[in-house]
């Protein structure tokens, strides 16, 4: 963040960015739901370079027991970068980065999840990053909620997210791994549709009051898109068609 690589051409004179996308443009998105046999729901996710699987469990019993909540289920996510996902090995032992976005994308998740259904009960959520190419996050807490779905767990709604940021002061959707490292920022949004919630929301970089107006706006169309792949995703599985 912050042109850290002041040579690379993020965005050409034509208005064409680094990877060959117009600014509103997002990556190629693939979703597919379910996947793995002995979870109770998962998902798959391509979104750019991203290769994300997600498993969910539950709802099971919690142990220790007194980690549950009588009144409630508790939902409990670990994102998890494997070592071979980015271009130098990464260490497999737990960063900080990915505590932290374990908790980011719980809390996005949580307002979607009708947890207080299932007392004394835990939903685990698995997000296992084989491929990052900037945006996990983004693409992580869109496969969780599609594997949510496929588990039947009840939902209010579906998280869709994806990045809005900025790169030769114009803003852009959908935020690569160059855009990110050398753009001017970077704004991770989780989204409701139906209830017209957002659910997360990061920034990291600097803009003016207007341009973060009109990144809030990008982000959240960007994420009806990723909604419709959600949606799409669902009923290939279950109805064998995309809904068209
Ligand atoms: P996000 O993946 O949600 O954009 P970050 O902004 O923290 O989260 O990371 C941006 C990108 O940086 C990641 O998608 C990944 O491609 C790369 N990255 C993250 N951690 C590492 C690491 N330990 N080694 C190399 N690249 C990394």
């Amino acid at each position: 963040m912050g042109g850290r690589d002041a040579t690379m051409v993020l965005l050409d004179e034509n208005g064409i960015r680094c990877d060959g996308r117009k600014v509103d443009e997002p990556r190629r998105i693939m979703i597919k739901a379910g996947g793995l046999k002995n979870a109770d729901g998962s998902a798959y996710i391509e979104f750019g370079d991203n290769k994300i699987l997600v498993g969910v469990f539950g709802p099971r019993d919690v142990h220790p027991k007194h980690m549950s909540n009588t009144d409630t289920g508790i939902l409990r996510v670990r994102y998890h970068m494997e070592p071979f996902s980015v271009g130098e090995r990464k260490n497999p032992a737990p960063s900080r980065r990915e505590i932290e976005i374990s908790k980011v994308i719980k809390e996005a998740l949580e307002p979607a999840v009708m947890l207080d259904k299932f007392p004394r009960t835990a939903v685990d959520v698995f997000i296992e990053v084989l491929q990052a190419d900037g945006g996990t996050r983004c693409a992580a807490l869109t496969a969780a909620s599609v594997a949510l779905a496929d588990a039947g767990i009840p939902m209010r709604d579906m998280v869709a997210a994806i990045a809005a940021g900025k790169v030769a002061d114009t803003v852009i959707l959908d935020v690569n791994n160059e855009e990110d490292q050398a753009g001017q920022a970077d704004m991770p949004i989780g989204y409701m549709p139906n209830l017209e919630k957002i659910t997360l929301l990061q920034l990291d970089g600097v803009l003016t009051p207007d341009e973060y107006k009109k990144c809030v706006q990008v982000g959240v169309d960007g994420c009806k898109i990723v909604y419709d792949l959600q949606k799409k995703a669902l009923q290939e599985k279950y109805f064998g068609d995309g809904g068209d």
